[in-house]
């Protein structure tokens, strides 16, 4: 079977945007902020111990792909074994403050914009496919803060413009159909071989994973990549060797 790729879609967050200082500050945050509102109620938690159960729970919470972060704070709670109450207002302060502090820290990777813009002259398709942030709105704050946004030819906010989020293929082959060609068409670009991968895979893409971290579970993709850098190379040597080999 020929490939004859025309399109590359990415993730966005760890993909595209390296969000490790944007979590870390985003947690020092809420944490401070909890652990004052812990304290006011009479409630002594050692703040270290809330951060280090907060790093846990993002990682919980991404693998089970739930987002709202005012369902976080009570869970977090739960999970060091308090009673204590989160009224609904101060776990939306608490989400206010993560998402506030986190943008304010989340920058693209080096290599991100020089990847896209190469791309795209080179004549494909760019898209992007990201998850929402569990309130309608939130997401696309965050997306227009990069000149990079403005490269893309579609851009889907799963579990907004979608009914599911990754890793159901309905993203996948909603933005496919937005740009007018067939899943097997299209390369996706993601960190999360559970989300990302699966759900890619799941809609008949090809998948590259950029590898951030080991996450130990999920789809393996095609190929896999440690910087966007060496994407445009495997792309193209993919594309060439299918075509010289129309029959494999
Ligand atoms: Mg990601």
């Amino acid at each position: 079977m020929k490939r004859d790729f025309k399109a590359v879609l990415f993730d966005l967050d760890e993909t595209l945007t390296d969000s490790s200082s944007g979590l870390e500050a985003a947690h020092r945050a809420v944490t401070k902020r909890l652990h004052n509102y812990l304290s006011q109620h009479g409630v002594e938690v050692n703040e270290t111990i809330l951060r280090s159960k907060l790093n846990a729970l993002e990682d919980k919470m991404n693998v089970e792909t739930k987002y709202d972060r005012d369902e976080w704070w009570p869970e977090l709670l739960a999970e060091l074994g308090l009673k204590q109450e989160m009224p609904r207002q101060i776990a939306e302060e608490l989400t206010q403050l993560y998402w506030t502090t986190y943008s304010n820290a989340d920058y693209p990777y080096a290599d991100a914009e020089s990847t896209l813009i190469y791309l795209k002259q080179k004549g494909y398709k760019l898209g992007l496919i990201t998850d929402t942030d569990g309130k309608p709105g939130i997401k696309n704050r965050r997306l227009e803060r990069f000149a990079f946004i403005r490269l893309f030819d579609v851009v889907v906010i799963s579990g907004e413009d979608t009914l599911r989020t990754k890793p159901s293929p309905e993203p996948f082959l909603f933005a496919a159909s937005k740009l007018g060609l067939p899943a097997s068409k299209c390369v996706f670009v993601g960190d999360k071989p559970f989300t990302d991968i699966k759900g890619a895979k799941a809609a008949g893409m090809r998948t590259v994973l950029v590898k951030r971290r080991d996450w130990g579970i999920g789809e393996r993709a095609d190929f896999t990549v440690s910087s966007l850098a060496e994407i445009p190379l495997i792309i193209e040597k993919n594309r060439k060797s299918y075509n010289k080999n129309p029959s494999s």
